[in-house]
């Protein structure tokens, strides 16, 4: 085979073809398949239609070297996707035991017997590879069609993505035209999008035009910004240094408001951050009702640094639960910085941590006043030191997003504080 360098896409569903649901996957996996240097040259949403699916797959086969398609590996008879694909390459299907056996044993493992149904998912076409579902139970397929590939993936986004990621990516590597794409990812808070990307703007216009070209794009979401860099070349090492060298100047150029040049995210970083020094936090949540512990306590090994917290949306409760003196409130408000600050301190104090953490803010749509509009939003944390620190904080966005901004400043006032 002369190397897979353009692939075809199919977004199998017929629930794909009304108003209801869009295509999200082949965007993602366009993305994917770019960086791994091939390009897509098709890319077609169908029906759960034999007919349709195996007239849009032969078509792919004829102008590409790869045909990736997601959806339609369920159990159900509209599930139609592995039937055809193997009737297309010519090939009869068999049963896999061994696959067999790992959808009954995740049944089992919920305490529930396989419905019978669930066995076509075991059925393989001869000569095609099983790929592993480590999230559900329909496992992808990479089956040899002559001299092209025809890859079939789950269609929900979470099975689809680590299985592309973990088990085809690496193995359209080794097919590839004799090149590795490599990538970094620059995470960083506290600043807008358009901010981050003026900063960094001439120097990733530098990166481009360098000897290992570096390209670069930025993404953006509720408190998070990253730079992804990427780099192809024959000799990893040259593309490692390059992109090594790129992430140090981008960061030296951003500032203290990148926290991650490692792929860590904020919540492991404020978490290393406490365990290096022996601290242990504790949270009071009023218009996060409990998303930065969770996010606090996403990372494996935080019951080393987070004591617990308390969600003090009533007044009552951040009056009873955390001894803030309600005439704070009456004449501050709740959102207000003397009374995150009470929040802080009486969750430090309460909780026996070193360290209290406070969120109280206006998420809306209603709830804001001229004074206070909806998006203002204020964290303080107390300890380890004396003096606590307070921010007030104005954000755009819908509830979730004011949320999860304030979820990811309050991290951030920790991550800085204890830099
Ligand atoms: P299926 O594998 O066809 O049973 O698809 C299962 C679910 O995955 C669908 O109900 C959708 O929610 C999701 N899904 C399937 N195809 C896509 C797609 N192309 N983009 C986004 N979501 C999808
Ligand atoms: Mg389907």
């Amino acid at each position: 085979m002369g190397g897979i360098r353009s692939a075809g896409i199919l977004a199998v569903g017929s629930e794909l073809l009304t108003p209801f649901r869009t295509d999200t996957n082949s965007a993602w996996l366009t993305a994917r398949l770019n960086d791994l240097g091939i390009d897509v040259r098709l890319s077609a949403v169908v029906g759960d239609d034999a007919a349709d699916l195996a007239g849009a797959l032969r078509l792919a086969l004829a102008r590409a070297d790869l045909v990736v398609a997601t959806g339609g590996l369920g159990p159900t008879s509209d599930d139609l996707t592995r039937d055809v694909a193997a009737a297309v390459a010519g090939l009869g299907m068999e049963l896999d035991d061994a696959v067999l056996a790992k959808i009954r044993a995740r049944f089992e493992r919920r305490g529930r017997p396989m419905p019978p149904s669930n066995a076509r998912q075991a059925q393989v076409p001869a000569g095609a590879d099983v790929l592993e579902n480590d999230v559900g139970t329909a496992p992808g397929l990479w089956i040899p069609a002559g001299e092209r590939i025809v890859v079939l993936l789950p269609g929900p986004p979470a099975e689809l993505q680590p299985m592309f990621d973990r088990l085809v990516a690496p193995r359209l590597q080794a097919l590839g035209v004799g090149r590795k794409i490599r990538r970094r990812v620059i995470a960083a808070t506290g600043q807008p999008e358009s901010a981050i990307d003026e900063a960094a703007s001439p120097v990733y216009r530098a990166l481009e035009a360098g000897a290992v070209p570096i390209s670069t794009s930025i993404l953006a979401s509720a408190g998070q910004i990253e730079l992804h860099l990427s780099a192809a070349g024959a000799d990893v090492a040259a593309v490692d240094r390059a992109l090594d060298a790129a992430v140090e100047r981008l960061a030296a150029v951003l500032g203290p408001v990148v926290f991650s040049v490692d792929g860590r995210s904020l919540e492991q970083v404020v978490g290393e951050a406490l365990a290096a020094r022996r601290l242990r936090i504790a949270a009071a949540e009023s218009c996060t009702a409990g998303l930065a512990l969770a996010r606090l306590t996403d990372v494996p090994g935080s019951s080393a640094w987070v004591v617990g917290g308390v969600v003090a949306y009533d007044n009552a409760v951040k009056i009873g639960a955390l001894g803030v003196p309600a005439a704070l409130i009456e004449s501050h408000g709740a959102v207000s910085e003397p009374v995150a600050d009470a929040m802080a301190e009486g969750v430090r104090r309460r909780l026996g941590a070193d360290v209290g953490l406070a969120i109280t803010g206006i998420a809306g749509p209603s709830g804001g006043t001229p004074g206070k509009p909806v998006g203002t939003v204020v964290v303080a944390m107390a300890g380890p030191g004396s003096s606590a620190i307070v921010r007030t904080l104005a954000f755009a966005g819908d509830r979730a997003m004011i949320r999860r901004f304030s979820v990811a400043a309050a991290l951030d006032l920790v991550r800085r504080t204890l830099a």
